[in-house]
């Protein structure tokens, strides 16, 4: 039987709803990950295994699911509503998330949520046994699945493991604090080829592997019990021509339309993040409050356009979170707002991919000011989208993206004055000077897309098991 290729994550790149009538609608994700492995999993015997993002199903449904996900190359993997409160909402993300953001008072440590995480990577490690064969490339995602590289090698002895990781690994001093991290290093070890977004991630987790279980490397190579392991840094990538044939469509232009005298007639500074602490969403808004404080001549003149996107609102820091910036939006509205003017439009909610592509499009600044971002590709698809190259970012150093995007204006979130002046030099920024710095970062962002994010990667993972065979 010819070698195939599996793609693990927790959400399958579909979600399953259950309509008013008990049938059963699939609705398609277009988000970067699903486009940039969509060539991969969709060829030949290919296949993405994961959370179809429904729970309780009957074995009839369930079979259903299967057998409509089988046509798309996709198997799901079942979890009940436990599963995903303990696994999901619970370990994932009240230990793991804060944890490797670096929000340690936010990380709890609960033997029963991190139980309810191996049992899930076992399912999920049970699920691709159904399918694979000894041969096969798994390729692994993300930090719900940490363990399942390991458990994949002990089953799979012979396959070619990937792991990829999309959140920040944090340096070795916040992560000894978690009580399993040994067996989580173990887990992650199986795989053959291990992926970050950015050099010091990479860094730091070698040094955790190095300080916690004693194996050395060199040049990104680690040594585990006679197996080659490798780690690096691939930069994930956007899918760079939609957004920019987006930004020129006929759809954009009747958005920006619409959108009236908000992108027209005053001035704009865009703000787009899911509701989360790591964003830095209350820091910008104290920022903007001072700016406007600082320089009165922008009252009247300046606009932020803040889209938070809601977001796990099952967790307690993010329900209170949500409450902290509609009291601070409120204050800053209620402190300048004039008849005609409004200082923030608000939006809790998500856009249309048009809806976004018009803001982008059409707002003079970006502020991406997130406190800990593993990469952050709102900034990225801010660069793809300003066809005509006037506009400036204004970007986290905390984010990876700033690894990359060194021509925007960086700065550290954590400082207010920072954020002032930053605002103050992107809105007096000469044309000239926003067209050099936006093509530098235009010709980045093009050439690493999430095409060539997949197939660097990919071409990694196969030299590694070419040096381990030649190895052996
Ligand atoms: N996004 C979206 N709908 C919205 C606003 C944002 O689909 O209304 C998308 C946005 O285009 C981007 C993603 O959400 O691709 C956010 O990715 P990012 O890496 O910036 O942050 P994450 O949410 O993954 O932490």
């Amino acid at each position: 039987m010819a070698k195939k290729t599996i793609i693990v994550s927790n959400r399958l790149p579909v979600t399953v709803n259950k309509n008013a009538d008990n049938s059963l609608s699939f609705h398609p994700s277009s988000g970067g990950l699903a486009t940039g492995l969509s060539t991969t999993y969709k060829q030949g015997g290919n296949l993405w295994i994961g959370w179809p993002g429904t729970y309780d199903h009957d074995q009839k449904e369930q079979e259903h699911i299967a057998k409509e996900l089988k046509k798309d190359n996709m198997a799901p993997v079942f979890l009940t509503k436990n599963e995903v409160k303990k696994f999901y909402e619970g370990y994932s993300n009240k230990t793991l998330w804060p944890l490797f953001h670096y929000f340690t008072e936010y990380a709890t440590y609960e033997l029963d949520l991190w139980d309810a995480y191996v049992h899930v990577n076992q399912l999920f490690c049970n699920a691709i046994l159904d399918h694979a064969e000894p041969e096969d490339t798994i390729w692994v995602h993300d930090y719900q699945l940490l363990l399942l590289p390991g458990m994949l090698r002990d089953a799979l002895p012979n396959a070619t493991i990937g792991f990829f990781q999309h959140i920040p690994f944090p340096s070795y001093e916040i992560f000894r604090l978690l009580p399993w991290r040994k067996e989580t290093l173990d887990g992650v070890l199986g795989a053959d080829l291990i992926g970050f977004h950015t050099y010091d991630d990479m860094r730091h987790f070698l040094s955790s592997v190095n300080r916690l279980l004693g194996y050395d490397s060199s040049l990104g190579l680690v040594k585990v019990k006679n197996r080659l392991v490798s780690v690096d840094a691939f930069p994930m990538g956007i899918d760079y021509d939609k957004f920019e044939q987006a930004a020129d469509s006929s759809k954009t232009k009747q958005k920006v339309i619409a959108y009236g005298d908000l992108l027209s007639k005053n001035k704009s500074i865009l703000s787009i993040d899911r509701l989360d602490y790591s964003k830095g969403i209350k820091h910008r808004l104290l920022g903007f409050d001072k700016f406007l404080s600082r320089y009165p001549e922008y009252q009247g003149v300046v606009s932020l356009i803040l889209l938070v996107v809601p977001s796990r609102d099952k967790v307690d820091q993010y329900q209170h979170l949500k409450e902290e910036i509609d009291t601070l939006v409120g204050k800053v509205n209620g402190k300048y707002s004039r008849m005609n003017w409004s200082p923030i439009h608000y939006f809790y909610r998500s856009f249309s991919f048009e809806g976004l592509s018009a803001l982008y499009k059409a707002s003079d600044v970006a502020l991406v000011t997130p406190l800990r971002d593993g990469m952050n590709l709102v900034c990225k698809e801010y660069v793809a989208s300003k066809t005509d190259q006037q506009g400036v970012l204004i970007l986290s150093e905390m984010a990876g993206a700033a690894k990359e995007l060194s021509e925007a204006i960086l700065i550290n979130p954590n400082d207010e004055n920072q954020i002032v002046d930053a605002l103050y030099s992107a809105l007096t920024m000469p044309e000239e000077e926003q067209r050099s710095r936006m093509k530098e970062m235009q010709k980045k962002v093009r050439r690493y897309n999430v095409h060539r994010w997949v197939e660097i990667f990919m071409n990694q993972l196969d030299n590694i098991k070419e040096r381990q065979t030649a190895m052996n």
